[in-house]
């Protein structure tokens, strides 16, 4: 019952994309049912072709029809499989168009949310989405749903051989079926079934994601001899999912036993029933009529597998469609209906509160900053005190809870994402180079920029070096196929192309570490050259860089605890203080341990 009031649901649901196709998953089922239908007449035939061979028998030369009924069974035959390759072609077409307009829904909604949504989400979470979840769908509709259709038309013809052969050996045929029907009802019909089949899901999706971070940590394990059980979330998903399959399958065994039994033991009753009908004087039309149910049964079985198929597809499908539902339900970023440009570049922060969608805790709670043109403020504190987040804010990666952002005096979700972009760059730790030269990705910063001010723009980023050992020079590609570059140098080119940008406004994320102090003395410059005359925003993790900020704001569990210049907050003896101590402590360790 459940799977009847969902199944238009699904349809509907997935015809919504079909476009002009709409219509070809109907017309492909109605062919295939057609196909099913016509696939039963060659038997009529052959069962004629049986009478009259045992009527002549052994005078086989009486038999007269033969010739006719033979090409009438293979006319047929070719007829059937006609129409369901036409039905096929048409639930491909419209398959194909479903999946590739869903494909582009995800995309376009995709490229409206708020680009942390992204980050919070898992970038493979939404590849797994476009590709395995959409492709899903296609097996369904383009395969599933026509074997279905044609599936529902053997029981019908089933009832009208009752009274076109032997009534009783039809009867028997149609309790086998009946009772093959009922077991795998039983099977897939039931909401233990469609439980099974979520839980299926979620246990494979574990999997997959613990995997990941399996063969991404690899090295940390090799390096520090650790052994698998290390992995010990990763060990449990696997254990989880066996565990899952095992308990499945038993419960799946005594039914799937019953059912195959019942879908392939029809001949047995017909046998059975024949004998009990007649003894054992049969007549020729008897034995013709008993002929042609032993040869029709086999494919009961095989129509039945297909519905088992289908239903159990039914149930990916749904599940797929929930996932992809969970993209699409997700709120896109505002855009005003008149986008503003501001004057000025302060940018403030007004009694912001913010919280990730998936956490309970504000990553930012009551925040209120001012940053000037021409200066530079640096956030500083412990790892997960919400210096990133506020960073992203100001980017508008995400809309604040509460509060405002503002530039100039006017709200970041009054200026539009163009204006919003043209005002500010960001560098963070995190910066992909994009596959291409080194000259494109320099170019997004400005794409109708010269090329000597690309290089001008590598050189103030401190990427000479970088350039002088490139074998093809700008022309060189980055990435698989090209060269690689270390952290550092990603970083400096990332510089390069918020220089070329030259927006008013910047944030930038201080890399945390460098192996080499040459590397980190490049990226400081390269950042100062980026920095001059802008407002300038800097996640800081390093108290020398800090010292020189025209506001250091100190954060705490997303609230600010501290504002001042540095020898302002060192004179108060606050926390920054204590952090500016233990930094000279350090120092002088170092130093007396060097001399040492
Ligand atoms: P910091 O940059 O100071 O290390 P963050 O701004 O990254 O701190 O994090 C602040 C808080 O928000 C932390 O508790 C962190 O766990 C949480 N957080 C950060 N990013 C996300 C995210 N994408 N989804 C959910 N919570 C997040």
């Amino acid at each position: 019952m459940e799977e009847e009031k969902r199944k238009p649901g699904r349809l509907a649901r997935l015809g919504e994309y079909a476009g002009g196709r709409r219509g070809f998953i109907h017309a492909s089922m109605v062919l295939s049912a057609l196909s099913a239908a016509v696939s039963v007449v060659p038997f009529y035939y052959i069962w004629l072709m049986l009478d009259e061979v045992l009527r002549v028998m052994p005078d086989y030369g009486q038999a007269t029809g033969l010739a006719h009924n033979g090409w009438m069974a293979l006319g047929f035959t070719v007829l059937s499989v006609m129409l369901y390759i036409a039905a096929l072609m048409l639930s491909h077409m419209a398959a194909f168009r479903i999946a590739k307009n869903l494909r582009k829904a995800i995309v376009a909604h995709a490229a409206e949310l708020p680009p942390g949504a992204f980050d919070s989400m898992g970038s493979g979470k939404v590849r797994r989405i476009i590709q395995d979840s959409v492709g899903s769908t296609e097996t369904y509709l383009a395969h599933n749903l026509p074997d279905m259709a044609g599936s529902t038309v053997l029981p019908i013809a089933m009832l009208a051989m009752l009274f076109v052969f032997d009534w009783r050996l039809g009867l028997s045929c149609i309790a086998v079926f009946a009772l093959a029907a009922l077991v795998m009802l039983s099977m897939v019909g039931s909401r233990a079934m469609k439980e099974s089949m979520d839980a299926y899901q979620g246990a494979l999706g574990d999997v997959n994601r613990e995997a990941v971070e399996y063969v991404r940590g690899i090295s940390v394990v090799k390096t520090f001899q650790q052994t698998v059980e290390s992995f010990q979330t990763f060990r449990d998903s696997i254990l989880r999912y066996g565990e899952f399959v095992i308990n499945y399958t038993r419960w799946c065994r005594g039914r799937m036993c019953l059912f195959v039994v019942a879908s392939n033991s029809a001949f047995a009753l017909i046998i059975a029933t024949a004998f009990a009908v007649t003894g054992m004087d049969w007549s020729a039309e008897f034995l013709a009529d008993f002929l042609f149910y032993v040869i029709f049964s086999p494919l009961i079985a095989v129509l039945l597998m297909r519905v088992m198929f289908a239903s159990n597809e039914g149930y990916v499908v749904d599940d797929a469609l929930s996932r992809i539902d969970s993209i699409l339900a997700m709120e896109p970023l505002s855009e005003p209906a008149e986008p503003r440009m501001p004057d000025g570049t302060t940018v403030r922060f007004e009694s912001v509160t913010f919280t990730y969608p998936e956490s309970d805790r504000p990553a930012v709670d009551s925040f209120t900053l001012e940053m000037k043109p021409g200066t530079i403020t640096a956030l500083v504190g412990p790892s997960g005190s919400g210096k990133s987040t506020v960073a992203v804010l100001a980017c508008r990666f995400w809309d604040p809870d509460r509060g405002s952002i503002t530039i100039g005096g006017i709200d970041l979700r009054d200026i539009g994402t163009a204006n919003l972009g043209s005002l500010m760059s960001f560098v963070f730790q995190t910066n992909h180079l994009l596959k291409g030269t080194i000259r494109s990705n320099v170019l997004l910063g400005r794409p109708d920029a010269t090329d000597e001010e690309v290089s001008e723009a590598l050189h103030l980023a401190q990427c000479d070096d970088i350039v002088a050992k490139l074998p093809d020079g700008l022309d060189t590609k980055v990435g698989p196929g090209g060269v690689y570059l270390s952290g550092g140098e990603v970083q400096r080119i990332a510089i390069a192309r918020a220089i070329l940008k030259d927006s008013p406004i910047v944030i930038l994320d201080e890399a945390t570490a460098f192996a080499d102090p040459e590397n980190e003395y490049l990226v400081q410059r390269a950042f100062e050259n980026l920095s001059e005359g802008k407002t300038v925003l800097m996640i800081a993790h390093r108290l020398t860089t800090v010292r020189d900020a025209d506001c250091i704001c100190v954060m705490e569990n997303g609230r600010m605890v501290e504002i001042g210049t540095h020898p302002e907050l060192v004179a108060s003896g606050g926390r920054y203080g204590r952090m500016w101590g233990d930094y000279q402590k350090s120092l002088s360790w170092r130093v007396s341990g060097a001399s040492s």
